[in-house]
């Protein structure tokens, strides 16, 4: 088993710019991914299980709903903290972060948000210790890019209402005691709807084959005309916007968290290049190399610069959709890039789960596809700097 070594990379002394609380939080984060993450993610992930021995570990670092109010259980922190968090889950894995990123802004955050106060009191303490984990169920079979369009749909009957439909590519659906479920009324209006594991028709079938996240689990909703009482539907907001708002949440946690999957990569990657000789030295000391890990820092520290910035304008309120869609691309981008070019410089060796270049790169290509794909987010910031819709 090789020792953990991450040390972080802050090349433009961001600590500076944390507070206190923030490096106190970053660094619980980083132990645990140390002490209960690294030495057993590469066998899940090559094994595409879930290790949901860590749950426990993911609630006591308060990666469920950082940012939700203590009087819900949640830790109640700032945006830049709940990033920090993200950060470090994703410099273990990518699939490991997805799991606190659906349960905080895509299930927690809607709760919070539109719930009401007795959906909030039944459901997010729970949620915050992980004695109940959530799903967020936006993806159908047709309809990815344009959730828009979306056929799942219920009809009132009376006390309750019955839901039919289906979603895929569902974040741990598999294991979900619920599921935050975006689907049209009659009238053809978006609402949410929690739907509780045991209700009748509903299943959650676990998807097989990926490639990427393969430590996460991934599944589809399937509703046959499934009876949930009017009681769990959200009732503070409906329309398209309700589950966006959800997505911007969670989209700017992986701006974050991208971040610490592209510092692992470069990390692994300095430090091999330093200690692999070829050609009687370091291949370190090859231009070429040097280039790509160069690169490598500069980009990392201009990710930093923007998610800190976001964080900030997200602590005031100020963050727009299109900001954090911007964020949420570069990063991804830069990431994906920084495994791509790290994995080169450890040569044959990149290629095993010996290290963990390989998988970050592999997860990242879910990463750069859901929460909107890479191109959707260029046209999010194409419409916002034209006003034109270049959409359809
Ligand atoms: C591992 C994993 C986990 C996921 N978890 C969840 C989850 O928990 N909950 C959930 O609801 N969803 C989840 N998703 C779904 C994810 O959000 C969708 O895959 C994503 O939104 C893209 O939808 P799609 O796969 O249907 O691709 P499509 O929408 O079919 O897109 C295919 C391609 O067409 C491009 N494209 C589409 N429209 C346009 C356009 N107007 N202009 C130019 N190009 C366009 C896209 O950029 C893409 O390259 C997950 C996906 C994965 C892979």
């Amino acid at each position: 088993m090789k020792t953990d070594l991450f040390e972080g990379v802050d090349y433009y002394q961001l600590d500076d710019l944390f507070s206190e609380e923030h490096l106190l939080v970053r660094d619980a984060a980083r132990s645990w991914v140390k002490r209960d993450v690294s030495p057993i993610i590469n066998d899940y992930a090559q094994r595409a299980e879930f290790p949901s021995q860590l749950l426990n570990g993911l609630a006591e670092i308060g990666a469920f709903g950082p940012y939700i109010p203590e009087a819900y259980g949640g830790a109640g922190l700032d945006h830049i903290s709940y990033g920090l968090i993200m950060q470090e889950i994703e410099r273990g894995d990518s699939g490991v972060r997805s799991t606190a990123s659906v349960q905080s802004s895509l299930v927690m955050f809607p709760i919070h948000a539109y719930g009401s106060e007795e959906q909030k009191q039944k459901f997010l303490p729970k949620l915050a210790t992980g004695e109940l984990m959530g799903c967020f169920g936006l993806t159908e079979p047709n309809h990815g890019s344009n959730p828009s369009g979306m056929e799942s749909k219920f009809v009132d009957k009376g006390d309750h209402v019955e839901l039919s439909g289906a979603k895929l590519w569902i974040s741990n659906a598999p294991f979900a005691d619920i599921a935050v479920v975006w689907a049209k009324n009659e009238e053809g209006r978006i609402y949410g709807l929690i739907v509780e594991r045991g209700m009748e028709g509903f299943t959650t079938p676990e998807t097989h084959n990926k490639w990427s996240l393969r430590a996460s689990s991934t599944g589809e909703l399937i509703f046959d005309k499934v009876k949930v009482p009017k009681a769990n539907i959200l009732p503070g907001r409906t329309g398209l916007g309700a589950p966006l708002s959800c997505l911007d949440s969670a989209r700017y946690g992986i701006a974050w968290g991208t971040i610490g999957a592209a510092m692992d990569c470069y990390e692994t990657a300095l430090r091999y290049a330093k200690e692999r000789e070829q050609f009687g030295r370091p291949i370190a000391g090859f231009q070429l190399q040097q280039k790509k890990l160069a690169e490598m820092v500069t980009e990392i520290t201009k990710a930093q610069l923007l998610a800190f910035r976001l964080g900030q304008l997200k602590n005031e309120g100020k963050a727009s959709s299109a900001q954090i869609s911007m964020a949420k691309r570069n990063n991804v981008e830069m990431a994906l890039n920084i495994a791509r070019n790290s994995r080169q410089i450890l040569g044959g060796m990149g290629i095993t789960g010996d290290y963990s270049i390989m998988r970050h790169m592999m997860n990242l290509e879910s990463v750069v596809t859901y929460e909107g794909t890479h191109d959707i987010h260029l046209l999010i910031t194409g419409l916002d700097i034209t006003g034109l819709n270049a959409f359809k």
